[in-house]
């Protein structure tokens, strides 16, 4: 069939997100989701009156949210902006901070800024890992671009100190420095602190990990108040309503319940020490991860293989073909349980590999 798309887009490779099948009941440790439930108090929003209110339009300022995110952050309400998910913070930054620009990221990382990166025409530069997989914080000092760093970053795990962040910060006065903080609640230092001294740098965290919300759609940005207007400025044109009803109210009730986040991140962060133990007693080098997943590479099984072979078990995991990580499989930080299936599945398949 003919394209009628413009040229502009039709070369761009789309993101590709981890696979989401409906086919198995899986033991499910691919798309770094919670396997707890999100907090009751989240809960109970469904079964509450707001079902009835779906026939009006949702708060588009989403202004209790914000305060209520505001004052779990110790900032203001204008210092946060609400997305979609934190996918749609990263397209408004990209599209605010980086359209016909220069930006700059890790080459192993989020897989979504290249392809934000290209959708808006920017002019961006892959800058490598080591060896160690470790960004190197001088890469990325006066880099005269804007500067995109998840941290911890992904699919590594890896994570940047504050002090580390503060330095990127601190010598890129001129530029925009995003730092996505999608996995930080599993032991990396936050610097959302930060925001407070410096005016370029923004903060980007979502519900869909630590919070248990992956399904609700629900991220933020936290920065300085002109930045935060100037990515508002794009939501506005784009989808000023971006947050539905149920999801304004979820979030506010879930940021509300501290307690059973610290429960339930606390009990993934036990379960990956675990996980990373049993993984490297078999013979697997795992990176020290700050998140809530591990990414481990077999002496004994290629990446590809580990992934095929899980699935043909029922434990779904992600692979990444790119050459420097595709030895690598990344294993979501699920229940105890599951990690156990994971295990007792993986001692049959390096089983077979010596046997063969
Ligand atoms: N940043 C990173 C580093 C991620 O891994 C993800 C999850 N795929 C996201 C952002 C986006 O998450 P969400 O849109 O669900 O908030």
């Amino acid at each position: 069939m003919k394209s009628y798309m413009v040229k502009r887009y039709s070369s761009i490779e789309a993101y590709v997100p981890g696979e989401q099948p409906r086919d198995l009941d899986y033991v499910k440790l691919n798309t770094n989701e919670s396997p707890f439930p999100p907090s009751p108090k989240a809960a109970e929003i469904l079964g509450g009156g707001e079902a009835e209110n779906l026939k009006l339009y949702p708060d588009p300022e989403g202004k209790d949210l914000r305060d209520a995110i505001a004052k779990r952050f110790d900032v203001k309400r204008e210092n946060v902006l609400l997305g979609n998910g934190s996918d749609e913070i990263l397209a408004f930054a990209f599209f605010a901070f980086c359209a016909g620009e220069k930006c700059v990221f890790p080459d192993i990382s989020y897989g979504f800024y290249k392809v934000f990166a290209e959708l808006v025409g920017a002019e961006y530069k892959e800058i490598p890992l080591g060896s160690d997989f470790k960004i190197n914080v001088a890469d990325y000092e006066n880099a005269g671009a804007t500067v995109v760093i998840a941290n911890p970053n992904a699919p590594t795990g890896l994570a940047l100190t504050a002090d580390e962040v503060e330095r990127i910060v601190k010598t890129n006065p001129d530029n925009i420095v995003v730092i996505d903080e999608a996995y930080v609640d599993f032991g990396a230092e936050s610097a959302v602190p930060l925001t407070k001294k410096y005016d370029n740098l923004v903060v980007v965290q979502t519900y869909s990990k630590s919070r248990s919300l992956a399904g609700a759609r629900l991220g933020f940005a936290i920065a300085s108040s002109g930045v935060i207007d100037d990515m508002n400025k794009i939501k506005y044109s784009l989808n000023p309503y971006n947050i539905n009803r149920l999801t304004l109210k979820i979030g506010k009730a879930s940021i509300e319940d501290e307690a059973y986040f610290l429960m339930t991140t606390s009990k993934i962060v036990e379960n990956r020490i675990y996980t990373t133990e049993e993984l490297r007693r078999r013979g697997f080098y795992v990176l020290d991860s700050k998140t809530n997943f591990v990414f481990a590479r077999s002496a004994a099984v290629p990446g590809e293989k580990l992934y095929l072979e899980l699935k043909r078990r029922g434990v779904l995991v992600r692979h990444f073909s790119a050459d420097r990580i595709k030895d690598f499989v990344r294993i979501t930080i699920g229940t105890r349980e599951q990690t156990d299936v994971l295990l007792a599945k993986t001692d049959e398949i390096l089983k077979e590999a010596n046997n063969g």
